[in-house]
């Protein structure tokens, strides 16, 4: 594995903060990383129902179109009152273009008047030497919380400002490498780190 990782690995995605967070938790068992947008590589369609199975696709297309291996993550939030959505639909939950304050309004709204909070955010993170690879690395992490009745905080991103945990706080108000430390990306990235070192 060691050697079909050295020559570097393509991240199927655009998204420098999430290349840097990779390259902090995995380190160098990974060679190189580079953005697949450096390579002129655009993001696939994501229609599917769960977020492992849109992270595969990711990680394929990359890994097709760049002849390289590549690592994939799809992530979201799940609220359990709603049967789990946003879940998939995260980025795009009020509607394709929508920004993460018109999320967070809709999400509020739909939560009205409801008592049951309790909401997860999950990452799934797929790491294959080829497209056409037939046991990619698969690593997943959970993070535990309950939707806010209003937002606070500055920080993170998307849903951070509703997302409370169990200390009161919210993912915004916490700092970055706090949020790092027990976030579902964070968690989905040493299970890697972890599959990896095992397999060296
Ligand atoms: P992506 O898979 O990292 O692009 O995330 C998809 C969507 O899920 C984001 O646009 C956010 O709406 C939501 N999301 C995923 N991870 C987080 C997080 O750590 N904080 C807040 N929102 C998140």
């Amino acid at each position: 594995m060691a050697e079909l990782l050295a020559d570097g690995v393509v991240v199927a995605s655009s998204n420098q903060a999430k290349i840097g967070e990779i390259r902090r938790i995995v380190g160098s068992a990974l060679g190189a990383l580079v953005g697949q947008n450096e390579l002129g590589i655009k993001s696939p369609p994501e229609p599917h129902a769960s977020f492992v199975e849109n992270a595969l696709a990711k990680a394929r297309h990359a890994s097709a179109s760049a002849g390289r291996p590549a690592l994939a993550d799809d992530s979201g939030l799940c609220v359990e009152a709603l049967a789990g959505a946003p879940g998939v639909r995260s980025a795009r939950f009020a509607g394709e273009s929508a920004a993460d304050s018109d999320n967070n309004r809709l999400l509020l709204e739909m939560l009205s008047g409801n008592n049951d909070r309790r909401a997860h955010y999950y990452c799934a993170l797929v790491l294959c030497t080829a497209a056409d690879d037939p046991s990619p690395i698969i690593a997943q992490g959970r993070w535990q919380g309950r939707i806010a009745e209003h937002p606070r905080g500055d920080g993170g991103f998307g849903y951070d400002p509703l997302f409370e945990l169990a200390d009161g706080r919210t993912a915004a108000e916490l700092a970055p490498a706090e949020k790092d430390d027990i976030s579902h990306r964070g968690s989905a990235l040493r299970a890697l780190a972890d599959q990896l070192a095992q397999l060296q």
